[in-house]
């Protein structure tokens, strides 16, 4: 009998994992691959990496969970390397596999990747079978067509909330069998190495089981959430706000076990704006990836989603350096930018202000922008980094225009006494 693989990408987990119970349910010998190209290695258009030391030990940190994970049930992940074409088509042959099992893809990037993938494997009549999708909400669940999306969040929000519907959690494969395909005992996985910063407000790891337990201290342990709208502009510590995104990013959390447990949470403890107002910043980040699918690679443009703008500005290299040391001579902005380069992470506070200090202040392409977050940060996704930073641009989804800040301000009013800029900038 012909064997199947599953391919795991951006969805390290096995919890309500679409993809994954299909292949499960293909009732055939299974094997597990990851997949390191080596274009996550090469620097971007813009000068920066595509990856950089936070996320790529947090990835492999989401790796070695599931290779631990997999080994309890008798199976195994193998992490390949190579180009992705190359690496799973010789895999697919040396082990009589006829079928490639893993989650779909909606981003530019990822989609060329899939599609070269599929080429290679359908000339040696190999299968891929796509299931799944990242956001809370499904596709077929939202109540329009995809290209009838509304053009800003509110209408959206307003439609999807009229005709709610959040489609339940697929059982674990902990809870039924699957039949491990015979292969020899993969490499363990190495964890590379990044500077770990003391005063980090991200002191976790990765992997699902990292992400549950998170869930469950944010929750039900600590009552977070039942502050979470009061808390949530903060910038320092664990606690203002949930730092789901580290593991949402890698798929090694999935939002419909927060909006479940959620809802577990206002059954047992009552609801209050607080715990409502998490849902409402995933259906921000369902609208953000919503909105890439239907835009395809337009929000990485300069002119965004708008019809026509003046030429892009050219870089000016000392404003360049400035805003990614923190040595702007802006305290707040540097602050900010020198957690984001010590531990990968950032306040949404802190993102939107440092987004508004280079667009708006220095007057820089907003794209250098947004290739520096792609490379520092953990919890890095396509479709929130850069359909925010268009927003903040004034060039994606917002008919209000461009969002500038006032910088004093924003720090009089969420770093009144000076500490969080005093723990970056003096310690
Ligand atoms: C310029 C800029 C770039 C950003 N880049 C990213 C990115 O690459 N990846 C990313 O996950 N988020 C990004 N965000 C959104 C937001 O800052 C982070 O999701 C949030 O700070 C993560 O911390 P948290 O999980 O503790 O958030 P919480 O406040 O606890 O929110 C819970 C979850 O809601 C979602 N969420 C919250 N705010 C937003 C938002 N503004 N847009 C979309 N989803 C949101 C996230 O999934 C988050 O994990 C960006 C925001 C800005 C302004």
């Amino acid at each position: 009998m012909k064997q199947v693989v599953y391919w795991f990408k951006s969805d390290l987990r096995i919890h309500d994992n679409e993809a994954l119970h299909a292949a499960i349910q293909s009732d055939r010998p299974l094997a597990f691959i990851y997949i390191w190209d080596p274009l996550q290695d090469l620097p971007t258009r813009w000068g920066t990496l595509k990856i950089g030391a936070h996320r790529k030990k947090f990835i492999f940190e989401c790796l070695q969970q599931l290779q631990h994970q997999l080994r309890s049930l008798n199976s195994d992940l193998h992490v390949l390397q190579g180009p992705s074409d190359q690496a799973i088509l010789e895999f697919c042959l040396s082990n009589q596999i006829d079928t490639v099992f893993t989650q779909s893809e909606y981003f530019p990037e990822e989609l060329k990747i899939l599609e070269q993938t599929r080429q290679a494997l359908k000339a040696h009549e190999i299968n891929i079978h796509l299931a799944g999708e990242s956001t809370l909400l499904r596709e077929i669940d939202l109540p329009f067509p995809l290209g009838q999306l509304p053009n800003s969040f509110t209408p959206f929000r307003t439609k999807v909330e009229s005709q709610w519907k959040i489609a339940d959690l697929l059982k674990s494969p902990h809870q039924f069998k699957f039949r491990p395909m015979n292969l020899s005992l993969s490499e363990e996985i190495q964890i590379p190495l990044a500077v770990h910063d003391s005063r980090t407000a991200i002191p976790f790891s990765g992997g699902e089981h990292h992400a549950l337990q998170r869930l469950n201290e944010y929750l039900f342990e600590r009552h977070d959430i039942s502050r979470y709208k009061e808390t949530r502009n903060g910038l320092m510590g664990c606690d203002y706000s949930s730092k789901f995104s580290l593991w949402l990013a890698h798929g090694a959390l999935s939002p419909r076990m927060i909006y479940h447990e959620i809802k577990a949470y206002e059954q047992k403890h009552g609801g209050n704006e607080s715990t409502y107002w998490m849902i409402f910043e995933l259906l921000w980040r369902d609208y953000f990836h919503f909105a890439m699918q239907k835009s395809k690679s337009q929000l990485f443009q300069w002119a965004g989603l708008q019809v026509a703008r003046c030429p892009p500005i050219p870089l000016d290299q000392e404003k360049w350096k400035n805003w990614k040391n923190g040595t702007t001579g802006q305290r707040f902005i540097d602050a900010n930018m020198r957690e984001l380069k010590a531990t990968g992470f950032m306040s949404n506070r802190g993102r939107q202000n440092v987004a508004s200090y280079w667009v708006h202040e220095y007057a820089q392409d907003w794209r250098y922008g947004a290739a520096y977050f792609e490379e520092q940060l953990i919890d890095y996704d396509p479709a929130n980094n850069w359909g925010n930073w268009a927003y903040l641009a004034g060039v994606g989804h917002d008919p209000r225009g461009w969002r500038k800040f006032n910088i004093e301000k924003q720090s009089l009013q969420y770093d009144p006494d000076d500490k969080y800029q005093k723990l970056w900038l003096e310690q």
